[in-house]
């Protein structure tokens, strides 16, 4: 049997210490109770499991996996399961944590939760991925469940990890659970629009903050880092909208079109080739080239900490779209603030999908299934309330947009903390 060893992390500080330092700032800001802060700089549960699988090769792999439960004050923890080779225990902490904060800004009846297994999702074969799949959620089936915990894809995870995960729990029930995991294959219960929600989701964001800036689509410089679920459908969506994607990047490398890249074509060759690489009527970039791009609106939608205090000030954007979670660190927020530069904060730009989630959860409660232009007004009305009241607080308290959405959210868990009151 071969073990698994955790890579060395791709991220240069400790993630769980930069959420937990995001956290006492606003505390700080908002004067919060020191009380509920010691309560909410904790995640309530960390499982960590060992995951078993047997290889293609006839080989056993033990991988290692968690699921992070970090609060459930306002309902049951939601967040996503990672398959990457960077995962950690610090990271999935922080990645629960945000999701707290994430679905009480956007005032959904949820919790955080976040898990992860240290693997890498594109080098196993599609036999070995079910198998390390439901293996995982086999060991944390006592965990999750639709009043407990509801797990969702998250990078490297998508619709048929869902539906392994919801077959694996409901045949252990006896009976079809729908409402246990989120991101379902439409033809099981997944929800219309949940696949492009993050990034619809992210889009409207984009729409209400180019209005604060008095920019328009047409003609909008836009560059995207990471063409997975959120940045591909971002870079669709953005120019579908009569923006000028100039840039767009996978995991290997960027391509890069100053007069705007044929988001269409760029899918394609990516469906085809299996790389953004080599794509027609561009030139080459690398990650870190495109975020240092001149545009009106950059958005990286990859991995965390892709700038920080390093690159910061080389930044030449007017507004940043968060798509991914925590890719900025409080020391570049700083600086970008200083620049002027309009962050648009993880947990309010890339909620879309946790959004979209909590109606598919609703809609399989209750059976009962919405047309897909429901799905997307409703997204509408709820991220651009939680735009808006963001902007509010940004502007009378006179702190960036992180500080503005944190703070509302923070508010909130320990507004519903301080109701229930503290067990026993
Ligand atoms: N993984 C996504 C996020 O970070 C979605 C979570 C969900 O839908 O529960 O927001």
């Amino acid at each position: 049997m071969t073990i698994v060893d955790a890579p060395v992390s791709h991220l240069q500080e400790d993630p769980f210490g930069l959420a937990q330092e995001q956290l006492r700032k606003v505390a700080d800001i908002f004067k919060i109770d020191s009380n509920l802060i010691e309560v909410l700089q904790q995640c309530k549960k960390a499982v960590v499991v060992s995951v078993p699988v047997t290889m293609d090769s006839g080989q056993v792999q033990a991988f290692e996996g968690y699921r992070v439960t970090h609060n459930i004050a306002r309902g049951p923890s939601k967040g996503g399961i990672r398959y990457h080779p960077g995962v950690s225990l610090s990271e999935v902490k922080a990645l629960s944590m945000w999701m707290t904060w994430k679905c009480a800004l956007m005032n959904i009846p949820f919790g955080g939760a976040k898990g992860g297994v240290i693997c890498d999702p594109k080098r196993l074969s599609r036999g070995e991925l079910q198998n390390l799949t439901r293996r995982y959620t086999t060991e944390i089936i006592n965990d999750i469940g639709p009043e407990k915990d509801i797990p969702a894809p998250d990078v490297g995870t998508d619709a048929s990890v869902m539906a392994w995960i919801f077959d694996t729990y409901s045949m252990n029930k006896g009976h079809s659970v729908l409402g246990v995991v989120t991101g379902k294959p439409l033809n099981v219960g997944g929800s219309l629009g949940r696949l492009e929600a993050t990034a619809r989701g992210a889009m409207y964001s984009i729409r209400e903050a180019i209005r604060k800036r008095d920019l328009k689509w047409d003609g909008l410089r836009v560059a995207v880092q990471g063409f997975g679920n959120v940045g591909l459908y971002l870079a669709k969506f953005a120019h579908g909208e009569g923006s000028k994607v100039t840039a767009i990047s996978d995991s290997q490398s960027g391509v890069y079109n100053p007069n705007g890249i044929d988001i269409e074509a760029a899918i394609a060759h990516k469906q085809e080739t299996g790389a953004l690489a080599g794509l027609r009527g561009t030139e080459s970039i690398s990650n870190e080239d495109l975020l240092l791009l001149k545009c009106d609106v950059l958005a990286p939608c990859a991995l965390e900490q892709v700038i920080t205090a390093d690159n910061a000030d080389k930044v030449n954007a007017s507004i940043i779209c968060e798509g991914a979670n925590g890719p900025i660190t409080p020391a570049a927020d700083e600086i970008l603030y200083d620049k002027g530069v309009l962050v648009l904060p993880d947990i309010l730009a890339n909620a879309g999908g946790v959004v979209v989630s909590y109606f598919e959860w609703v809609q399989g409660l209750q059976e009962y299934f919405w047309k897909e232009d429901e799905v997307n007004a409703r997204l509408n009305d709820i991220c651009t309330r939680a735009f808006n009241e963001t902007w509010a607080v940004h502007e009378s308290r006179t702190v960036n947009m992180r500080n503005a959405a944190y703070g509302l959210a923070v508010q909130r868990v320990a507004e519903a903390t301080t109701t229930r009151g503290l067990y026993p």
